[in-house]
């Protein structure tokens, strides 16, 4: 078996085969390896790793949707059995996730995708971060944040609310992340209204002449889409024997669907011994001895991919 790559998959519908003008554009990701392989080294039970494999899909989704070089993060903080869902992409397709949850709680519940947050996040938030790097952009370094209060439904609903409160663009996303018996597969599907661009003329007059075409009705197609896009099944979006462009072909193929350069996802942390180094070295020696262990060892975890790092207390010097 030939598993597909883990890919955004960025695509526009134009309503039409015979029209040009791109009108939604959407996302469409799927993860396999990479996401099988970030939830066998946390080894959560797998109500909180699908949650937090729905949390990274629906990171690699938003993030293709902006233009940054650096770091866009997706974190829901909520206030019962689940009190963080973190997963943050790079620019250059990194992926790297975890959760927080109360244990003993949580023993016993059976995952459900799209999972409903109501009962498991209850009260809280879902924030939105960019975080433009500097070295890379050669501009200053910025943080851009958006947050939307948790609302119930899924996490898709809560990105959905976001947009259309901080946007007002017609937005509809959804997220899904299921175990097969090879691994984890998290996807998510988003479509989006283009802001009206008053007209490309050059590209209204070559479609009339080219055989006087009927002009698509926006809202209509909207509202199909948004249809087809729902009526996606979970088996079809985790067949391995369908690529991204496979699916959306045969969601949107009336549609004028036109697929785009996709981004690969990576299992891949930021975490480095020089990072760590840096970290210690920036603590005072009361402060290191402080979290030392009785053998006189720092040990720090990432708590993101489980490397664990060693050094001397004695190997710092002040
Ligand atoms: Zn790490």
């Amino acid at each position: 078996m030939i598993v597909p790559d883990s890919v955004v998959q960025p695509f526009y519908l134009t309503g039409s085969p015979e029209h040009s003008q791109p009108l939604i554009r959407g996302r469409l990701v799927r993860i396999f390896d990479p996401v099988s392989a970030i939830f066998a080294r946390h080894d959560y039970p797998d109500i909180v790793s699908g949650l937090c494999a729905e949390t990274v899909a629906l990171a690699g989704c938003l993030a293709a949707t902006l233009k940054f070089d650096g770091v866009f993060t997706v974190q829901a903080k909520g206030n019962q059995l689940v009190k963080t869902l973190f997963a943050d992409v790079t620019s250059d397709g990194h992926i790297r996730a975890y959760a927080s949850f109360d244990e003993d709680g949580i023993a016993g519940k059976t995952l459900n995708s799209p999972a409903q947050i109501d009962g498991l996040l209850g009260e809280g938030y879902i924030a939105f971060t960019v975080d433009q790097d500097a070295s890379v952009s050669g501009e200053k370094a910025h943080r851009y944040q958006g947050i939307v209060e948790l609302a119930g439904g899924t996490l898709g609903d809560s990105a959905t609310q976001w947009f259309r409160n901080s946007e007002q663009l017609a937005t509809s996303v959804m997220t899904i992340a299921v175990k097969t018996e090879a691994g984890w597969v998290a996807s998510a599907l988003m479509l989006q209204k283009i802001a009206e661009q008053g007209g490309d003329l050059s590209e209204n007059i070559s479609e009339i002449g080219a055989g006087r075409l009927d002009a698509i009705d926006e809202d209509d197609l909207w509202q199909t889409s948004t249809i087809l896009q729902h009526s996606i099944r979970t088996h079809e979006l985790t067949d391995t024997d369908l690529s991204a462009s496979d699916i959306l072909f045969r969601l949107f193929h009336a549609h004028g669907v036109h697929i785009q350069t996709p981004l690969q996802l990576i299992d891949k942390c930021r975490c480095s011994d020089e990072k760590v180094e840096m970290m210690l070295a920036g603590l005072s020696a009361e402060q290191r001895a402080s979290v030392a262990d009785e053998t006189g060892r720092l040990v720090v975890n990432c708590e993101f991919c489980k490397a664990e790092r060693i050094y001397d207390l004695t190997s710092f010097q002040d």
